[in-house]
């Protein structure tokens, strides 16, 4: 299949800019990333990995009221106090280390200061992030997109969804290719990308779910040629209990120095 194809005639850049335009008529502005600091923004896309917003919002507010969610504070807290607070996101054990890590790095290598990462450079300042143990590829860039208000599309698993059922993208598309397309497709404009992200994870949460697709009542119904398929990947009891107990914390994620499967980002 072809990364993108034109659809009624219209080229990609068209039909995303048609995309972005209903869903915002439609929903309105997001208004994301719902946090208050930079550094919230960076505890929230650590802890949302691999589990639902409502999850990685407990883990917040925890840290909140024990004043951990400043640099300083991170570090000077013992690894045990801040897992207990974030043990509402699962993996708290991982995911307490990358926050350690994480406040670690940024004093090590930039002098304590946020805005000094940003300062580098979209690919420099990604490297880097890619290089620290527990982030991943979507992490990274909704830290560049959502803290440091650089150029990246977070193209997630509701993005993917979304442009594979309209035959902009294959459904085995991933993350990079399907970034690569958003990047080619649409100006580098942060707060076009962070819109239109945040209006596409709405629209997958109200229409477009992973065994479902409300076209009918859907905004981007009036885009579509041909009624989706849909995936069909069946759970066995056994990877059902395997992925409850996951969620509980109770086991490490295999893929230590990557980002574990994400849940995107759904806040609810
Ligand atoms: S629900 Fe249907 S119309 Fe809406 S985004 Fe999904 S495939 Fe498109």
């Amino acid at each position: 299949m072809v990364e993108a194809a034109e659809q009624g005639g219209a080229a990609p850049d068209e039909i995303l800019h048609r995309f972005h335009a209903t869903l915002l008529k439609s929903f309105g502005p997001q208004g994301w990333w719902p946090a208050r600091t930079p550094w919230e923004v960076i505890g929230g896309a650590i802890l949302t990995q691999n589990t639902a917003w409502r999850n990685a919002a407990l883990a917040l507010k925890n840290l909140r009221k024990a004043g951990l969610l400043t640099r300083r504070a991170m570090q000077r807290a013992s690894l045990r106090e801040i897992e207990l607070q974030v043990r509402p996101a699962g993996f708290y054990r991982q995911k307490a280390r990358t926050l350690r890590h994480f406040a670690d790095w940024i004093e090590r290598a930039h002098g304590g200061s946020l805005s000094s990462i940003f300062r580098q450079g979209v690919e420099r300042t990604r490297a880097q992030l890619l290089a620290l143990k527990g982030i991943g590829p979507e992490t990274a860039d909704a830290i560049m997109l959502y803290a440091g208000q650089q150029p990246v599309f977070v193209a997630d698993a509701y993005t993917r969804r979304i442009l594979s059922r309209h035959q902009l993208l294959s459904p085995a598309a991933d993350y990079a290719t399907a970034q690569r397309f958003l990047h080619r497709h649409l100006p580098p404009d942060a707060p076009l990308f962070n819109e239109f992200h945040a209006l596409l994870v709405e629209a997958a949460k109200r229409f477009c779910r992973h065994n479902v697709a409300h076209c009918e009542r859907c905004p981007l119904g009036a885009y579509l040629e041909r009624k989706p398929k849909l995936e069909t990947r069946a759970f066995s009891p056994v990877s059902i209990r395997k992925h409850q107990h996951r969620q509980r914390g109770n086991s490490r994620p295999s893929r230590a120095n990557s980002e574990f499967e994400s849940s995107s980002f759904g806040f609810a």
